[in-house]
Order: C-alpha cells, then structure tokens, then sequence
C-alpha cells in the first residue's frame, strides 16, 4: 500500500445492510474484491465489520481518498442509512489493510458474536468514534491472533 506523505485521516460510519440474506456471501466477496483492489490503489486502510445485519467501517487514508471512497459507498444501494460516528485527524493507522471479520475467519466471528451478545443486541448507533474505534480494533486483534495460530 502506498503511504500518505500527510495528513492522515480516519472515520467510521455505520450503515444497515440491504443485501437479502440468502445472497449475503457472493455479494459480501464482490464488495471485498473491489474494495481491497480499489483501496490499495487509494492508500486506504481500515476494517469493515458485518454483524447482524449492520455494516460497521473503519477508513483510514488522506483526506482526499477517503472523501471520494466514502462518496462512492454512501451511493451504494447494497446499504441504506449511512451515518458517520465521526471522523479526525490520525498520527497513525491502526488498520494495515482492509479486511474484513465476518467472511474470512467464522469461528473467529462466532466468538465475536457471542462477545457482543452478551451485552444486549448490536446497536452502533449507541457507539461513539472512540468506542467504535476501540471495537474494530479489538476485533482486528483477535482476526491476528487466530490467524497466527491457526498458521503456528
Ligand atoms: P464499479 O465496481 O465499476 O461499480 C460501478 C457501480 O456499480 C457503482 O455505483 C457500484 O456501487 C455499483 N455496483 C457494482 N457492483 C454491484 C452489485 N453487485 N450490486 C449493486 N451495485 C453494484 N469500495 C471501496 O472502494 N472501498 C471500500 O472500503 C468499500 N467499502 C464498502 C463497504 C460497504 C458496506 C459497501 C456496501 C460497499 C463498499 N465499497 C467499497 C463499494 C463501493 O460502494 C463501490 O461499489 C465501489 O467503490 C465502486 O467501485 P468502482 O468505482 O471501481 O465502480
């Protein structure tokens, strides 16, 4: 991925879903392809979570890139009722690349599922920039962890 010289930015919006369940998989690996090949040409990073019928999204990029990426997602008819949690100037990122939690690692999710359960249904709309943030990065913590010693 190319780096940004400066001025590094992140948001994270959540949106709901509008994909019928029954095509959630192809469509979920169509938005991944074009989404990783798109991003790594944008000097984007982040991680977008799927969870009970909500997209949550973590971009992180310049300024520019995010704007037109966001733009182009806030267009797309596979979701309904963008919102932005919010967005700030970042020193760093905290995402190495896109991915994505619920497709590539399921026992994985299964636990994050269960995690998340415990403290009531999903809900973003209660979740703050700072506590959604702190969400998908834990969440990116234990994709690393599974993924080291599923390869260990
Ligand atoms: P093309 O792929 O050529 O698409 C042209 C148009 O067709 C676009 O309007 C696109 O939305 C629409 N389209 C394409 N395939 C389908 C389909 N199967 N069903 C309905 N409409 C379709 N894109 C990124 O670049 N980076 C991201 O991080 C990113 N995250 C996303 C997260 C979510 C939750 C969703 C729903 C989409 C995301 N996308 C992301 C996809 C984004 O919305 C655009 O579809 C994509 O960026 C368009 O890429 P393109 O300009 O190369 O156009």
């Amino acid at each position: 991925m190319s780096s940004v010289p400066s001025g590094l930015f992140r948001l994270v919006y959540y949106s709901r879903s509008q994909v019928a369940p029954g095509a959630f998989e192809p469509t979920i690996d169509s938005i991944i392809r074009k989404s990783i090949a798109n991003n790594r040409t944008d000097g984007i990073s982040g991680m977008l979570f799927c969870h009970d019928g909500w997209f949550l999204q973590a971009l992180e990029g310049s300024h520019k890139a995010i704007s037109a990426t966001l733009a182009r997602i806030e267009a797309d008819h596979r979701h309904e009722a963008v919102l932005l949690l919010g967005a700030a100037q970042a020193s760093g990122r905290l995402f190495r690349e896109w991915d994505m939690c619920a497709r590539t690692l399921s026992m994985v999710d299964a636990k994050v599922a269960e995690a998340i359960a415990r403290r009531g249904a999903f809900d973003p709309g209660r979740l703050s920039l700072e506590t959604a943030t702190r969400l998908l990065t834990r969440l990116r913590a234990v994709r690393d962890d599974a993924q080291l010693r599923y390869v260990a």
